[in-house]
């Protein structure tokens, strides 16, 4: 077959895998021979912290996506150029080095990572090279679910049903490399192992001794796993302390992991009439309706979706600072609150029931800003994603695109009591209260004396009193919320 170009370069990025790799495919069928790279962009490195999960996650995942292109490649030798310095410039310079025609990667929708491609595309231009963006963190990107008059949507069940209308008529089929003959060796310059982390200036953290799997076959035992437990995904969802999830979300992050592969896992038993397998899919459409909420309204990256909700006076000052500290750490005193921060802060990952009670604590309990919230989970959490991060707190603080009224406030102990009713999952991240009653660990400053003391249980000294009182808390968040004229 003819080949558009003599050689090209796959430019890696949240795509860290063979499996259905849209640029991979594309550059394997357009190029005669390919080149692949990785760069750790230095830009996005400098302001993390230098023990970061998922600096270690992509580390382990490219080890891996290195060692499969070279067993991919004819004659062993292909493998993963690793770079470290500003992907503006590492790229266009690479590409000249190695004489390349084309750059292939894969569509990024954040505002940053569309600065930074118009940058790489442009200085390519300069030098006659061609940037190929491709579709493939999403089913259906930016501009293809629209609704009759052509807007997109801005509510998640009219925009499901047209989703799903679409796939209908567009499957969406995972495939593995063709030609992967043309994987060129890399030149002796970049014949090099993928640096560890301190040579990029990181350290281990915790990734490990969490047992959190990386790369490509990490995602597809998790895949396997969850496989046989989807049909139960809808009983077993909300509650924490189980194992109802997938945890495949870092894997969707980096793409250790293609969505038309876990598309094609659900969907025809959706079909079927299989809820567990409907109620996931409908979880990976939330994924990319809030893609597609980011690229097509990127004011939500900074402001409320609906912006008669940036009226509302958030605290500030140092009872503010506090109170934002003490959710931070898991010290408000709220039990369920407190042990999913710290499920955070020790793992990286929150249960998805967990991000929206403490979500609402935060902006409806302690009258703190969402976007200080969206920050924090954005520092802590493995799987950050700016879209379905900020579409999460704009949800919580109801200031988002779909119809969750301000004056819903979850009540933190009627959550606790209904998703956690015996405080398994409590006990496991505050062993300090595992010895409480069943009823008492959901909020143990209603604790008789003798109960706290047969638990040796002290408050204010081994656990935290609460630090606001959920009624005066809510009232105070409905008048704070009233100026907010549209409320639904
Ligand atoms: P599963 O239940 O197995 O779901 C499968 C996949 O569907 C997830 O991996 C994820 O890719 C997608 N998904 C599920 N729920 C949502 C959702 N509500 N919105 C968008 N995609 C979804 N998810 C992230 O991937 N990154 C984030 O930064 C993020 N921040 C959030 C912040 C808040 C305040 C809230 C309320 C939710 C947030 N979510 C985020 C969504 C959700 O909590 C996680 O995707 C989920 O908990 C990940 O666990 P899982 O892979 O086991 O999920």
């Amino acid at each position: 077959m003819h080949t558009q170009f003599a050689s090209g370069l796959v430019w890696f990025r949240r795509d860290l895998r063979t499996h259905d790799n849209t640029a991979l495919n594309m550059a394997l069928a357009q190029c005669e021979r390919v080149y692949c790279v990785f760069v750790f962009d230095t830009e996005i490195l400098a302001p993390l912290p230098r023990q970061d999960r998922r600096v270690e996650f992509i580390r382990e995942s490219l080890v891996e996506l290195d060692a499969t292109l070279r067993a991919l490649s004819p004659h062993g030798n292909a493998g993963l150029i690793v770079l470290h310095g500003r992907a503006e410039k590492e790229i266009p310079a690479l590409a000249k080095a190695l004489g390349v025609q084309a750059v292939f990667a894969g569509r990024d929708y954040e505002p940053q990572a569309i600065a930074r491609d118009l940058a790489v595309s442009q200085t390519l231009a300069m030098d006659g090279k061609t940037l190929q963006l491709h579709k493939d963190h999403v089913i259906f990107e930016e501009r293809e679910v629209l609704t009759q008059m052509g807007k997109p949507y801005g509510v998640f069940t009219p925009y499901m049903r047209a989703w799903l209308a679409r796939l209908a008529q567009h499957p969406a089929p995972d495939v593995s490399p063709t030609h992967t003959q043309r994987l060129a060796p890399r030149p002796d310059l970049y014949c090099r192992p993928v640096p560890d982390l301190k040579e990029i200036g990181f350290e281990a953290t915790n990734l490990h001794a969490l047992r959190i799997p990386t790369g490509e076959t990490g995602a597809q035992n998790l895949l396997t796993d969850f496989l046989v437990r989807m049909g139960r995904y809808e009983e077993t969802r909300n509650f924490p302390a189980i194992k109802g999830p997938s945890y495949l979300s870092v894997h969707l992050r980096f793409g250790t992991v293609s969505i038309r592969q876990l598309v094609n896992a659900a969907y025809p038993r959706h079909l079927q009439g299989d809820e567990g397998a409907s109620t996931w899919l409908g979880e990976l459409v939330w994924r990319d309706f809030y893609a597609q909420i980011l690229a097509n309204f990127p004011h939500v990256a900074g402001s409320s979706f609906k912006p008669e909700y940036d009226q509302i006076d958030w605290e500030e000052g140092p009872l503010a600072d506090e109170l934002f500290a003490a959710w931070c750490t898991g010290k408000t005193g709220y039990p369920l609150v407190d042990a999913a921060m710290a499920q955070l802060n020790q793992t990286g990952y929150m249960h998805n029931r967990l991000r929206m009670v403490t979500g609402s604590f935060l902006v409806k309990h302690l009258g703190v800003d969402w976007r200080w919230g969206e920050r924090y989970f954005a520092q802590t959490l493995n799987d950050f994603d700016l879209s379905a991060n900020n579409g999460g707190w704009q949800w919580v603080s109801s200031s988002g695109c779909d119809a969750q009224p301000y004056f819903r406030i979850f009540n933190p102990i009627a959550q606790s009591e209904k998703f956690d009713a015996e405080g398994k999952f409590i006990q496991r991240y505050l062993p300090q209260l595992a010895k409480l009653g069943p009823k008492a660990i959901h909020a143990p400053w209603l604790a008789k004396p003798l109960e706290l003391t047969a638990a040796n249980l002290t408050l204010g000294q081994d656990y935290p009193a609460p630090v606001v009182d959920h009624a005066k808390a809510r009232a105070r968040t409905l008048l704070r919320y009233g100026v907010v004229k549209k409320p639904v």
